[in-house]
């Protein structure tokens, strides 16, 4: 049986005209080596975007990421088509001085919009492809004490020029306590050093009581908490993505396990659209006129 990611609602988050032309989408992911960016992605979009790679008689068949690789994915859900574009980056902690190791994503960032921006001022304006990056995924450790002074430089490097998605990497490793604590901390942290991240818009006031109420359980669960898997498990006849310990497996599906569902309905189903405005008019728009800026002085 065929699974979904989601994307049929997207005629409700959109205009017709823009669904003619294919819905295209871009996200990146950054953060710390290690802390599960190419599983996760893998995960969200049940699409095994490593395939190609042969690594013969691995069972986890993700290699270490290592340099920034440029994923793009033609899904067709029931008629829509989408076409997504994962960036996903190596992540820091690899080198021995990680000042700044944030560079290579804001540089690729910055590039699409100098791309964006000269074709808009180009003559052929009307097919301008949109590559600009719309949400960046980034992954903080379980492991520490909120977050570390490499994740507030990084996201604080980022947070003028990208929608911030921040989340919580390998939940399967804390029990649920520790998870809400940590969530706590972690916004807490955020408001404390003036982090952006991006805001979920306002609930419409003429939007229904069960849309109202998964808006607000989507606001109150930030940072998400994600567990990812390449892995198909089968238990008592069920096919499910997941990881096996001694004592039991975790579902990456499942909502009493973390906020995957979550967090992959809100990126297809809910807030695509608001992700892709708010970068045109508040992320490129501050690209823009500082470049226009720059051109009369
Ligand atoms: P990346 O460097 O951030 O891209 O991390 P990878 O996706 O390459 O994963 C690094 C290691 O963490 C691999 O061994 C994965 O199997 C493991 N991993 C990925 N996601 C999870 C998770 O949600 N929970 C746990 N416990 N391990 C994970
Ligand atoms: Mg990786």
């Amino acid at each position: 049986d065929r699974e979904y990611v989601g994307f049929a609602t997207l005629p409700n988050q959109v205009h017709r005209k823009t669904m003619k032309k294919g819905f295209t989408f871009t996200l990146l992911v950054a953060g710390e080596s290690g802390l599960g960016k190419s599983t996760l992605i893998n995960s969200l979009f049940l699409t095994d975007l490593y395939k190609d790679r042969k690594v013969p008689n691995a069972q986890e068949r993700i290699d270490q990421t290592v340099n920034t690789i440029k994923h793009t994915i033609s899904i067709e859900e029931k008629g829509i088509r989408v076409r997504l574009t994962v960036i996903d980056t190596p992540g820091f902690g690899d080198a021995v001085d990680n000042t700044e190791s944030w560079n290579p994503i804001e540089e690729y960032i910055d590039q699409q919009f100098e791309q964006y921006f000269r074709d808009e001022s180009g003559l052929n304006r009307s097919n301008i492809q949109d590559n600009r990056v719309h949400c960046c995924l980034y992954f903080i450790s379980p492991f520490g004490h909120g977050l570390r002074p490499l994740d507030v430089a990084c996201m604080k490097a980022l947070h003028n020029k990208v929608n911030i998605v921040p989340v919580v990497a390998k939940a399967d490793c804390l029990t649920q306590a520790e998870v809400r604590r940590k969530k706590l901390k972690i916004r807490e942290e955020i408001d404390q050093f003036g982090i952006n991240i991006y805001q979920f818009p306002e609930c419409d006031s003429d939007e229904d009581d069960d849309f109202k109420i998964q808006d607000q359980i989507l606001k109150d669960s930030a940072p998400f908490a994600v567990i990812g898997s390449n892995v198909q498990v089968e238990r008592n006849g069920r096919k499910f993505r997941g990881r096996v310990y001694p004592w039991g497996a975790v579902e990456v599906e499942n909502s009493d396990h973390s906020d995957f569902l979550l967090l992959r309905n809100m990126l297809v189903r809910t807030h695509m659209q608001d992700l892709k405005d708010v970068t045109g008019e508040t992320h490129y728009e501050n690209y823009r006129a500082q470049c226009i800026q720059n051109m009369t002085h």
